[in-house]
């Protein structure tokens, strides 16, 4: 696999070289420099299989020869070894449900597959790998559970003392094993200054092996579009065109859709769902791409004033402003409307769907509306509705069940290392790895 920088197509890289660099010297992401097209029959053929027999042979004509095969396949069925079932609400419309891993939210797919490729690249490394992250909320425990037992890797998690909900900190501070979770006196961008800090000590980087598996990191990107692919595959009713509706922060998810669209899948729209950061939509309505301030939202993962992944998509389209208009739909919807929504599929579906996944609802809903002809629509849902489950109860008056995993993690002891946000005490920290 061959990568370029969207900053500068002279920069390349292998896909090893991507994976552990994780973005380009100078800035800017990186971007396959080609996506292969599936063969013809491939969603006949796959009718039946389970995601990771679909994502091994997605990912071998992806990633090529830089992994062999018998690896490919054991990163990609250890690591990505649970569903992302379809579950119909009525004819031709579909939730394709992406919580089934162990953080109950989509992220899982992308952390887990990065920490299987990774692991496998500094394998052979005599040093310890130690990647650093810091997180508000979900990003760092789907990291730690992706990195979870994998040899040769510690994980050291940073997150802002009493800014996170109940439930993420236990998520994150109960993982044990090789995750260590650091409980900073600061806020999340202290805990961002630190990581920073921390990975331009040339001294401390001459003693240890740091890694930032960062969310811009091109393994994270890969496995999302896998099940692009699993949905579309499962479907009834292939003669209809199919959109699919991506509640949508630093647009990760949807650019591994159009990634996936790419390499031959028959999807004719994509839905950019976003609350209150209506970044997105604004471009689509102006074509002027305008970063803000973020705001604070329900849907509280897709809080982004300056979505990162916009410069893969517009990469991807040579910057064609017409054609990604074409492409892709936008719109963003407000907290009470999100609350609104949630009841309303609850109503009309009996489905409880998460307030991210809400957004993705509305959003489709509104598109549905604009539309002459029939569509089959799927809506990507997240996060598990018991992640939010204080919005979720707001929204449609009564209590859902947590499911055992959440629930067991909430009853854990909680461990973590108190820590003022000051440099050297997280270098004197580090150190201790040596
Ligand atoms: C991260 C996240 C999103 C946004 O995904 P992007 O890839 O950043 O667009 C949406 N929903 C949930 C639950 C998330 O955790």
């Amino acid at each position: 696999m061959k990568l370029y920088s969207t900053l500068n197509k002279d920069i390349t890289a292998n896909f090893k070289e991507a994976v552990i660099k994780g973005v380009p010297p100078g800035g800017g992401l990186f971007m396959p420099s080609y996506l292969p097209k599936l063969r013809d029959d491939f969603y006949k053929s796959h009718r039946d299989s389970s995601l990771p027999e679909m994502a091994f042979e997605i990912c071998k004509i992806l990633i090529g020869d830089e992994i062999p095969d018998a690896h490919l396949k054991s990163i990609i069925f250890d690591n990505l070894n649970f569903d992302a079932p379809l579950k119909k609400l009525e004819n031709n419309k579909y939730i394709l449900e992406l919580f089934h891993g162990p953080t109950l939210a989509f992220k899982d797919f992308g952390a887990k597959f990065m920490a299987g490729v990774l692991s496998y690249f500094t394998k052979n490394n005599n040093k310890e790998t130690i990647i650093l992250v810091a997180t508000s909320g979900d990003t760092g425990s789907a990291v730690a559970n992706g990195f979870l037992g994998k040899e040769g890797i510690k994980v050291v998690l940073l997150y802002p003392s009493g800014k996170v909900s109940k439930i993420q900190e236990q998520q994150l501070t109960t993982i044990g094993g090789n995750v260590t979770a650091l409980e900073i006196d600061g806020t999340f961008d202290d805990c961002q200054r630190l990581v920073k800090e921390a990975f331009s000590d040339t001294g401390l980087n001459s003693l240890l092996t740091l890694s930032s598996a960062n969310s811009i990191n091109i393994a994270r990107l890969i496995p999302q579009s896998f099940y692009y692919h699993y949905a579309y595959s499962k479907l009834e009713n292939k003669s209809l065109p199919v959109v699919f509706s991506v509640p949508s922060g630093n647009l990760g998810n949807i650019t591994a859709g159009l990634f996936a669209k790419e390499m031959g899948l028959p999807a004719c729209k994509f839905i950019a769902a976003v609350n209150a950061n209506n970044i997105v939509p604004e471009y689509i309505r102006t074509s002027v791409f305008t970063p803000k301030p973020s705001v604070a939202t329900l849907s509280n993962a897709m809080d982004v004033g300056n979505p990162s992944n916009f410069q893969r998509i517009s990469s991807l389209f040579n910057k064609d402003y017409e054609a990604i208009k074409e492409l892709i739909y936008s719109n963003s919807y407000s907290d009470s409307e999100t609350l609104k929504g949630i009841k309303e599929v609850l109503d009309l579906y009996d489905y409880t769907i998460d307030p991210h996944g809400a957004v993705g609802y509305l959003a489709l809903k509104d598109f549905l509306k604009e539309q002459n002809e029939s569509f089959v629509s799927i809506i990507l849902e997240t996060a598990h509705p018991a992640k939010f489950n204080d919005t979720v109860t707001s929204a449609i008056g009564k209590s859902i069940i947590i499911p055992e995993g959440l629930k067991s993690a909430l009853d854990k002891k909680k461990h973590s290392i108190k820590m003022i946000a000051d440099y050297n005490h997280l270098r004197d920290f580090l150190k201790g790895f040596e």
